[in-house]
């Protein structure tokens, strides 16, 4: 396999220059090997490297290929699930430990960007949840009481307050959390690529990690062009998680997501449409996602084609900006200039996993569309358990439990993207 560009999307053409990470040569001892450099990979690699751990980031691409340097760069707190669901699921002990974890991942982000100098557009402007549906305000509802309760910073708005924030009458409702902001994700991935590198641990890009062996005193991880012997493995693959281990692609839905942006908006056209400059995700059945970035570009992302394309003729761009007119007639006319989609992974019950399918082995991953933050926090609590394997984690180790008919995945997300077009349309 040879190394694949990045899309062309607006962060390859703005994010901070990549850093040097040539494939792998020959063969080398370390003692973690973790495959996969998006936030999950090179989370764990900073966090292991400045314990002083000897570590190697085997990448197929460049860091920050796949979704990390892909995705809407929103840094959205919590999990899928609301608190008091977590706590029945989980118990108080883990599932505590689960929601604090959640609910603290955008601060660790902001954190380690402030700690490490990333130059990313960091903004931490609160995340919006909106609904344009009473059904979808209940559910918001619901869920701020909860989420009060546990003390997260949330407050409800109403309609107007809604049209304030965000420039439209589309929605009903809304809640907004004051931990979540934004970041240009690809510049994100590679600061802490560098980071990572400058604590010591050895990056390479244009290394697929095509074979693990289980060997004398660890595994024997393969690339074309080298073999790292190690007494860790870690895999981070998330959306694109191939055949390496076995069953672990087959225990997520890897499905796509697409965003186009506009040219650089004028000031007061930006203004009006979100004046706070948060960023927002619709409560849907299929998720709208929007924000503007630090040169006024609106980001708008949600459905995709199934398949990369950055075809500005395909028909789930034309719906985006279809969508964005509805939302701001004033729009009408704005160049579209960036269109690009990527892969993240979904769990059949919504949570993020961890597992350890061998001794040795730790894989995270699913974090259904929540990664920038919980990527970012799955990698560290990666790094803990290697480093000490009786430490408590805050997120439970799981079997991993390969989806029964996995192959149809793609007609399944097919029916429910047009059964869920459908709910929307309904308002149910
Ligand atoms: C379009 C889009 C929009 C999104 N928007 C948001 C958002 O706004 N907010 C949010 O929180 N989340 C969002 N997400 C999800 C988020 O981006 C992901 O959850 C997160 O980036 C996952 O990080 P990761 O490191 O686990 O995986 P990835 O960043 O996908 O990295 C996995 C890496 O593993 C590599 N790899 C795979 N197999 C091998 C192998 N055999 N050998 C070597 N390398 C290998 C791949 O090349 C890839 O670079 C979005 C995702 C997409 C695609």
């Amino acid at each position: 396999m040879t190394a694949r560009p990045l899309p062309k999307s607006l962060y390859a053409a703005t994010a901070r220059p990549p850093i040097t990470a040539p494939p792998l040569e020959g063969e080398r001892k370390a003692s973690v090997a973790i495959v996969g450099g998006g936030f999950t990979g090179l989370s764990a690699a900073l966090h292991l490297a400045q314990a002083g751990a000897d570590v190697v980031l085997l990448e197929s691409h460049e860091p920050g290929w796949g979704a990390s340097g892909r995705n809407g760069g929103q840094v959205n707190p919590g999990l899928k699930h609301e608190p008091d669901t977590i706590l029945r699921d989980f118990g108080p002990e883990m599932g505590g430990r689960m929601i604090r974890l959640s609910g603290g991942a955008p601060q660790g982000v902001f954190d380690l960007v402030r700690e490490h100098q990333i130059q990313c557009e960091a903004h931490q402007g609160g995340t919006i949840r909106a609904a344009y549906h009473e059904a979808g305000f209940a559910e918001i509802r619901a869920g701020a009481e909860q989420q009060q309760r546990h003390g997260a910073p949330v407050e409800l708005l109403d309609a107007e307050e809604m049209r304030r924030v965000t420039g439209t009458s589309r929605y009903v409702g809304g809640l907004v959390d004051r931990r979540g902001g934004n970041v240009n994700p690809l510049g994100y991935a590679r600061g802490l690529a560098d980071a990572a590198q400058r604590a010591g641990a050895a990056i390479h890009g244009g290394s697929p990690v095509t074979r693990v062996a289980r060997g004398a005193g660890g595994w024997a991880i393969h690339t074309p062009t080298g073999i790292v012997r190690a007494e860790h493995l870690a895999l981070c693959t998330n959306g694109y998680t191939d055949g390496l281990w076995p069953g672990l692609r087959r225990s997520i839905v890897p499905v796509f997501s697409a965003i186009a942006a506009t040219e650089p908006l004028p000031e007061e056209l930006a203004r009006a449409i979100m004046p706070a400059r948060s960023v927002l995700y619709e409560i849907a059945s299929i998720t709208v996602y929007y924000r503007l970035d630090a040169a006024n570009r609106l980001l708008m992302g949600g459905r995709s084609a199934l398949r990369d394309t950055s075809d500005p003729r395909e028909y789930s761009y034309r719906r985006l900006i279809r969508y964005s007119e509805t939302l701001w007639p004033q729009l009408k006319g704005v160049r579209w200039e960036y269109f690009w989609n990527g892969q993240l992974a979904i769990t059949p019950d919504h949570y993020p996993h961890l597992h350890e399918p061998a001794p040795g082995v730790i894989a995270a991953l699913g974090y259904n569309g929540r990664g920038v933050a919980m990527a970012t926090a799955m990698g560290k609590q990666v790094a803990r358990r290697i480093l000490s394997p009786t430490a408590e984690l805050d997120m439970p180790m799981t079997d991993l439990k390969p989806i029964a008919f996995h192959g149809l995945w793609r007609s399944a997300v097919a029916a429910r993207v047009t059964y869920g077009r459908i709910r929307d349309m309904l308002g149910v």
